[in-house]
């Protein structure tokens, strides 16, 4: 009789459903997977040696990721929001333009204002010649071209 045995590196699902890929950057299936090592014999696995973790796949572009991934929350549409806007006012666009901006994207004035003014948290500046209002790090007034240092 030949013994034939050896050890092989299986995965074993342990869940599924959906979470944020860091690869993809939007929601996707994934598995939950874990690797373990086991003791074959004439090919068939017989128990597990040894516990080599676990690890989430993501099964659109197939990478592998720390289980800690599933914890990660994706920024919410109002968080978004809010940094879009910041990038905006810190390009330069002054407050109350941006409030406009946001009305005419069919947001009301109330909100529009508020998103603005949570945006800029009170690092504001005023131009001096118009006073136009700013975000502290934009350095030219769009409006009058005043320096706004
Ligand atoms: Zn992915
Ligand atoms: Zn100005």
């Amino acid at each position: 009789m030949i013994f034939i045995g050896g050890l092989s590196d299986r995965q074993k699902e342990v869940s599924s459903g959906s979470f944020t890929c860091p690869h993809c950057g939007i929601p996707r299936p994934y598995k939950l997977m874990q690797a373990g090592r086991y003791f074959n014999l004439y090919f068939i696995p017989i128990f597990r040696t040894k516990d080599l973790g676990q690890y989430v796949q993501c099964q659109i572009c197939q990478r592998n990721f720390d289980p800690q991934v599933l914890t990660y929350k994706a920024p919410s549409a109002s968080e978004r929001l809010e940094q879009e806007i910041r990038q905006e006012l810190q390009s330069g666009m002054p407050l109350h333009m941006m409030v406009e901006k946001l009305i005419a994207q069919k947001m009301d004035r109330t909100t529009a204002e508020l998103y603005v003014k949570r945006a800029s948290e009170g690092e504001t500046k005023t131009c001096t010649q118009c006073s136009f209002v700013y975000l502290h790090g934009v350095e030219r007034c769009l409006n009058c071209g005043t320096s706004l240092n």
